[in-house]
């Protein structure tokens, strides 16, 4: 993989949103296998399809990129994106793309990060302020998506600061976050809330009181539930069914 751009695409550019976008999507063109299927490459849609900018005509998965220019190695909390609503509405029908996530510095990829579309959740878009009355585009409301609420476990790494990644393992991460996909938005959104929990503990081993800490904090996110410790023991279950964690003794559990 070379991580660097190809700079000649855009000499005659001048606006610069449009010349991040030819160097972004050729680079992405050129360089990137298909990280679901292991494909050597994917292909591109034409601008502005509804579905997103790339997609694998093996496997059918598709793909949206959006790439941020970074100072520091650090990665950023959240990635501005379009419309809210048609955001929101692409989540509820279960239609959204999986994710890339670019950052790049001095015109060189420094990461890139494959979020699959099973760990989008209402929850992770925050609606933006609506543009000015004196906008062009008057009242127009983007949104923000907030990597934070992401679990780790949804961030798959394909570059991580300039340095690639092995395909296999890229793929095999990929592949164990299929077993979290569910249709039922609810349960998905309870499903990575507790896996974003167990995975801000820090030991490896953890207790269950260690997760009920997480009850006031789940309670704010999820204000109808009013049994959180049973919807958590309920999915503890679930992630040990799913190859996540492994129960050791009644009340212990250990991440795998
Ligand atoms: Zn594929």
């Amino acid at each position: 993989m070379d991580f660097k751009f190809n700079c000649s695409l855009v000499e005659k550019y001048t606006n610069n949103s449009q010349k991040t976008r030819v160097l972004t999507e050729d680079w992405v063109e050129h360089n990137l296998y298909c990280p679901v299927c292991g494909r050597p490459y994917i292909n591109r849609y034409e601008n502005n399809h509804p579905t997103g900018d790339f997609y694998c005509n093996f496997c059918s998965s598709d793909f949206e990129l959006k790439s941020k220019q970074s100072k520091s190695d650090k990665l950023s909390k959240t990635i501005t994106d379009g419309e809210y609503s048609t955001m929101i509405s692409r989540i509820t029908s279960l239609r959204n793309p999986n994710f890339f996530f670019m950052t790049y510095r001095n015109y060189a990829v420094q990461n890139f990060i494959l979020i699959p579309n099973h760990f989008f959740t209402p929850q992770i878009i925050i609606k933006r302020k609506p543009l000015s009355p004196n906008a062009k585009r008057a009242g127009w409301t983007g949104c923000n998506i907030d990597l934070s609420s992401i679990p780790e476990s949804g961030k798959i790494f394909i570059i991580k600061n300039q340095l690639e990644i092995e395909r296999e393992t890229v793929i095999a991460n990929y592949a164990r976050t299929k077993s979290l996909q569910t249709s039922n938005l609810e349960s998905r959104g309870w499903l990575l809330d507790t896996l974003n929990c167990i995975e801000r503990i820090p030991s490896k081993d953890f207790t269950l009181n260690q997760v009920y800490a997480f009850e006031s904090e789940l309670k704010q996110k999820h204000p109808d539930n009013n049994f959180i410790k049973d919807k958590l023991r309920q999915q503890l279950q679930y992630l040990r069914d799913k190859g996540f964690i492994e129960f050791v003794t009644p009340g212990h559990y250990k991440k795998i």
